[in-house]
């Protein structure tokens, strides 16, 4: 390998000899420096070729020819590369441009030399001198450009957190844009040194790893970079929860393949395009030579070097700076000497040219803004299972463009998942996941709800998938004291520290809390909090149970109606002269007048229809009719309500317990009730506002480990043998209340939620899960599964007393108020029929009395209200005649009322 290596330098010398030897001809040539430290071979080997390639292809005019001295020097040896400098100056004709070198001591003092002898100075690496010389120039992107696409990745990619490593001073002069713009309060950056010094950064990796930093931006040079991920692997730490980005423009360059399904984000940005024609030539052209010389290939390798394309870029531009003023001058270089204040005439003009050039090149157009190369493409690239691909790119002007489909990058993601074994974190609880003592017919010692789910998922997208359960079955909450997660959320966000679990997957409930620490999927079952107590015993027939049909309240009013329209009745009668009668018909000289509506038989006479019995008085005029009708009516409706609800009343069997729902249970003392200790319902009566749960959460504190149970399953035991509500998640109780047929859910749900999957914070999986598990739910395959765990795996069929639980409602004033109102609004009406009966009769009397009116009235109202029975003046005549009696004349139908002869007919 040494003997090839030895023949292409040898080749290399031959086109540098035939170089030199064209300077002897007729050919105008231009001698320019190189100075190259040893490391960069492939700077030096792109320079010569491309100067060959411009003087085969006359770049800088026909017989116009670029000849080179070049020279290796020791890095940072800014003394060797000063005294070569000028003793190339010195020597005959001069030289028209220096080239290198790269090390950045020795760069720095040939720019100061070139500059003072107006020399230009081409460089192809990256600089950050603030101002430079100014006849350097440099075809690599302008530092303070490049730094501000690394900070517009950052913004793109909206990470708040993450840590930036550096590895000397000229990283942090790189990183400065993004550094600035990661200063504000909105983010959380942590910048570290890498530890070179040490050769290995596993301590450095160990201690992101603690600290679960998982966004890292690393700046360093490209040989280390495969090492860095090395360490990072062995420590676990390429998994898909993590995202490298290293700021080197040379990611390409490495062999990546062992990466490419660890999972790990590796992201990087890249200015050759490696699928610009020009680059794609080189390279096979680079490839060739070299297997042709059988030397290992530095040119050709899986991508070229940045810095190896620049040069070879330099040396074009150059050639057509350099044509375009041999176009217009003669160029004439000079001998120089260092000790004396000379300039070279035309070095000037060179420059000029070259800053206004416009040339396409390996690395893109290369066009100068003030002497820096500030419009630019960089291709963003990301390590996928096809190797690292460019997903977008990024320019000055437009920022970032993301070019990389999002069917593209799901499908990414799926086939990155399908090589995946996930590690589910759980905790056994019925139905959801059972843990058996022994296979079961699949040879499988989980099942459940859960399982069946994670199976179908599984099946889907084709990951493994093994299961723990949470070590101390805790679902997840914030402890206060240490403002740390407990249970599953913890195991997830303390995944690199705990069992490393990828996903959750269980009854866990999706909370605001706790999506703001882990991912959730999509909702795979609905719930809400709600109550599950024993059924109560069935009450003995109750002995006033005929009461209870209309409430107390019904029943009150009813009496008073009754005496109300008793009484009212025994009024009207006395108004209306029509319920005055002959006590004696046979007798028809008989004066005396009796009123049937006496008080008891009033009384009797609506009792009587009460009743539906009937009396034997019966009502003659209009008056106590309507009354009557009214009372009918009213008897009517209030007795067919009554015999409806009495129906009911009698064949319920009283199935109504103590308590109905969360309020009865927060107002009493004798029922126990409590929640899982740890867990999203405990987490909802802490936070709630509302005064019952606050109440109940004050009750469950006082309580503790009285009322508080560990599992779901201790806590359906309790209230199967105490007296003991225990208030959970409606999926669960379903699950109970199918199987235990003396439990019961207590009152409505009291909130509304979800089961979700969970994952850490920006999990990859967790959008494939949700998708998938939209898909499952429209094809009802959820439900299919729901019904086999809920309803087709239980034993038990139990009565179903969802009617006998219905509270048959006494009727209340609400339900029968209008036909009470009915009522009085018809005894209204008749006493007024009655009032105008008595005053048409009383005005008529007046008359034939040839009495006043007030006169008359009062004799009648004192007639029959004080009197209340009458006789009546015989010699009248019944039916037509008029009976006056000290002015008072009643028309008598059939007997006519005389005050005289009024007798009592009261008992
Ligand atoms: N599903 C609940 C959770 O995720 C556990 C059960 C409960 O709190 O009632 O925390």
């Amino acid at each position: 390998m040494e003997n090839m290596d030895f023949i292409f330098k040898i080749c290399i010398s031959f086109v540098a000899i035939w170089n030199l030897h064209l300077s002897y001809g007729q050919t105008e040539h231009f001698r320019v420096a190189a100075l190259f430290e040893p490391e960069y071979e492939g700077m030096i080997l792109a320079f010569q070729n491309a100067v060959t390639k411009v003087n085969m292809h006359s770049e800088v005019g026909p017989g116009k020819n670029i000849i080179y001295d070049l020279k290796t020097i020791a890095p940072h040896d800014s003394f060797v590369a000063n005294k070569e400098v000028c003793r190339e100056m010195r020597a005959p004709g001069g030289i028209a441009a220096v080239f290198g070198p790269v090390s950045e001591i020795s760069r720095a003092h040939v720019q100061s030399l070139c500059n003072a002898f107006e020399i230009p100075h081409i460089q192809a690496v990256w600089d950050s001198r603030v101002p430079r010389e100014y006849f350097s120039i440099s075809v690599y992107p302008d530092h303070e450009v490049l730094g501000r696409s690394f900070a517009d990745l950052i913004k793109h990619w909206e990470w708040k957190s993450f840590t930036v490593i550096y590895e000397d001073g000229e990283s942090l002069v790189r990183l400065q844009k993004l550094l600035e713009t990661a200063r504000g309060e909105e983010y959380k950056m942590t910048i570290r040194m890498l530890e070179v010094h040490q050769n290995t950064f596993t301590s450095m990796l160990k201690e992101l790893k603690e600290k679960q930093e998982y966004r890292i931006v690393i700046d360093c040079h490209v040989s280390k970079i495969r090492q860095i991920l090395d360490e990072a692997d062995s420590l676990n730490m390429l998994s898909a929860y993590y995202h490298f980005h290293f700021t080197s423009l040379d990611l390409s360059q490495l062999d990546l393949e062992d990466f490419k399904f660890k999972g790990a984000n590796i992201t990087s940005m890249r200015l050759i395009d490696p699928s610009n024609p020009e680059v794609m030539n080189i390279m096979a052209e680079w490839g060739l030579m070299e297997t042709n010389i059988g030397r290992s290939p530095l040119l050709g390798m899986r991508a070229i070097g940045t810095e190896t394309a620049l040069m070879y870029d330099a040396v074009h531009m150059y050639a057509r700076a350099l044509a375009g003023l041999a176009n217009a001058h003669h160029i004439s270089t000079e001998t120089l000497n260092c000790n004396k204040r000379e300039v070279w005439n035309q070095g000037n003009s060179l420059l000029n040219y070259m800053k206004a050039i416009e040339y396409d090149g390996l690395s893109g157009k290369i066009r100068f803004d003030d002497g820096k190369r500030k419009d630019f493409r960089l291709g963003i690239i990301s390590l996928t299972h096809h190797g690292l691909i460019e997903i977008g790119h990024w320019t000055p002007k437009i920022g970032i463009n993301i070019t990389v489909t999002v069917a593209q990058q799901v499908q990414d993601e799926r086939e990155m998942l399908r090589n995946m074994t996930l590690r589910v974190v759980t905790i056994y609880d019925p139905p959801y996941v059972v843990n058996l003592t022994e296979p079961n017919e699949h040879g499988r010692m989980h099942e459940g709800f859960i399982i069946d789910l994670l199976d179908e998922l599984s099946r889907i997208l084709g990951f493994n998938y093994t299961i723990y359960e949470e070590s101390k079955r805790e679902y997840g909450s914030k402890v206060e004291a240490t403002g740390k997660w407990n249970g599953m959320i913890g195991d997830l966000i303390e995944r690199d520290r705990v069992n490393k679990a990828d996903i959750a997957a269980a009854g866990l409930t999706i909370t605001y809390a706790r999506a703001k620490v882990v991912d959730f999927t999509m909702p795979f079952l609905n719930l809400g909090i709600t109550i599950i107590y024993r059924k109560p015993m069935k009450s003995p027939p109750d002995l006033f149970s005929f009461l209870l049909p209309l409430s107390p309240d019904v029943w009150i009013y009813m009496i008073a109606a009754y005496l109300c329209v008793s009484f009212m009745l025994f009024v009207i009668a006395r108004f209306t002269p029509y319920e005055w009668e002959n006590p004696h018909p046979c007798n028809e000289e008989s004066e005396e007048v009796e009123n049937q509506f006496t008080i008891l038989n009033s009384l009797w006479f609506t009792i009587g229809s009460l009743m539906q019995q009937g009396s034997d008085v019966a009502p003659k005029a209009s008056s106590t009719r309507f009354v009557a009708s009214i009372w009918y009516l009213f008897t009517l409706i209030l007795v067919s309500s009554y015999t409806a609800n009495l129906a009911a009343f009698l064949t319920k069997s009283r199935m109504v317990g103590p308590i109905t729902n969360a309020e009865d249970l927060s107002l009493q003392t004798d029922i126990k009730y409590g929640t899982l200790a740890s867990g999203s319902t405990r987490d909802f009566f802490k936070n709630s506002n509302m005064s019952t749960y606050k109440r109940m959460n004050a009750y469950m504190n006082a309580n503790g480990d009285r009322v508080l149970v560990k599992g779901n399953t201790e806590g359906f035991e309790k209230v199967k043998s105490e007296n003991y509500a225990f208030l959970a998640e409606s999926t669960s109780i379903d699950y109970q209340v199918q199987r235990n047929c003396d439990l019961m859910q207590v009152g409505d749900l009291l909130d509304s939620k979800g089961y979700g999957l969970a994952g850490p914070k920006d999990s990859p999986w967790i959008a494939l899960l949700s998708k998938e598990i939209v898909h499952l739910q429209q094809k009802q395959v959820i439900s299919k599964f729901y019904t086999k765990w809920w309803v087709e795996k239980s034993g038990a069929v139990c009565e179903d007393d969802t009617d006998k639980k219905k509270n048959t409602n006494a009727l209340g004033v609400a339900n029968v108020g209008g036909v009470f109102v009915v009522l009085a609004g018809g005894t209204i009406f008749a006493l007024l029929v009655a009032i105008l009966e008595f005053l048409w009769k009383v005005s008529r009397n007046a008359r034939v009395d040839k009495q006043t009116f007030w006169s008359e009235m009062t004799e009648e109202l004192r007639f029959i209200f004080v009197k209340c029975k009458s006789t009546r003046n015989t010699g009248g005549d019944q039916g037509t005649k008029t009976v006056e009696n000290n002015g008072v004349t009643f028309n008598a139908i059939p007997t006519v009322p005389n005050d005289r002869n009024h007798k009592e007919v009261f008992d």
